[in-house]
């Protein structure tokens, strides 16, 4: 079939659900996906075919397109700073707020950013910590910039860890995973006995139910609401028990980082304020929401 064809078919069926440009760019992340064949191919070779298993490919997204499943969990990846990152039904897909929370943490550690230096260069023994690492995306993209930290990276789910660390193997960064509940010392008590941080940072649950309504209906019903979604009796749980696991686990001066709800900016703050943290500043992401907390262990 000629490809330029199949574009035509995408637009008929999709551009009422996602509007001609996002049918565009979901069509070009196919191609490039499934055929190597970049966008401007396309336009110098208007006559270019594929095959038929490779046109039943196409059509097999299409569908899924139209059921409106992620595009990310369609085609298993996505980026995330830069890296390329396997993703399933099992992860959260990275958020460009994530990419935010990364950027400011290396800002933070290597003084004005240089994207051709390698950042946060420290002494060998610099530990970081993600909790609720999914993904991987942030331990990952942590490691990746800070070639002497040794990293670690929990998450509670199994399969979560699974792809994790399929991404830290194919991005060529050793991280230490641990399958541990953050809320349940008894299952990491034991393996952070002897160890301590210099900067634990975690994106960890956050939406209440009363705030699902502003979730994307594609959202709600691809993504694992195990990452997703907490009480909305007591929100900051994961919050208030990694605070409390950093008051323990940092070293003096260490760091802590938070990708926050935007609803909750004063009130996470407090609980670091509240812990002793010294230097504790909320700050906002691109949309000019309050979306990161950052503190220092005194
Ligand atoms: N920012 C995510 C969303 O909008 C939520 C991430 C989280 O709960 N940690 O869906």
């Amino acid at each position: 079939m000629v490809l330029k064809e199949l574009q035509h078919i995408f637009h008929i069926e999709l551009d009422a659900i996602y509007g001609q440009h996002e049918v565009d760019s979901f069509f070009y992340l196919c191609t490039e996906h499934y055929l190597s064949v970049a966008r401007i191919q396309l336009t110098l070779e208007p006559e270019l075919t594929i095959t038929k298993p490779e046109t039943d490919t196409f059509f097999k997204v299409l569908e899924d397109l139209k059921q409106q499943k992620p595009i990310q969990y369609i085609l298993g990846d996505t980026e995330f700073f830069g890296l390329p990152f396997k993703v399933n039904e099992n992860v959260l897909i990275p958020r460009p707020e994530t990419e935010e929370l990364v950027d400011m943490i290396i800002r933070n550690h290597s003084g004005p950013y240089d994207c051709t230096q390698d950042v946060l260069r420290e002494e060998s023994q610099f530990k970081i910590l993600d909790i609720g690492t999914g993904s991987g995306c942030i331990a990952i993209s942590l490691a990746k910039n800070s070639p002497n930290a040794k990293v670690y990276a929990l998450d509670v789910s199994l399969e979560a860890l699974k792809v994790a660390t399929q991404n830290a193997k194919s991005n060529n960064v050793e991280i230490t995973f641990i399958e541990a509940d953050i809320l349940n010392a008894s299952t990491w008590n034991l393996f952070f006995e002897n160890l301590e941080f210099d900067i634990v940072v975690s994106n960890p649950p956050y939406v209440r139910e009363l705030e699902k309504q502003e979730i994307q209906p594609n959202v709600l019903e691809n993504e694992p609401h195990l990452a997703l979604f907490v009480d909305d009796n007591n929100p900051l749980i994961f919050y208030k028990a990694i605070t409390d696991f950093a008051v323990k686990k940092l070293k003096p001066k260490g760091k802590l980082y938070f990708e926050i709800n935007q609803y909750l900016g004063e009130e996470t703050k407090a609980l670091l304020a509240d812990a002793n943290f010294e230097d504790v500043t909320l700050l906002k992401d691109l949309n000019g929401n309050d979306r990161m907390l950052k503190g220092e262990k005194i």
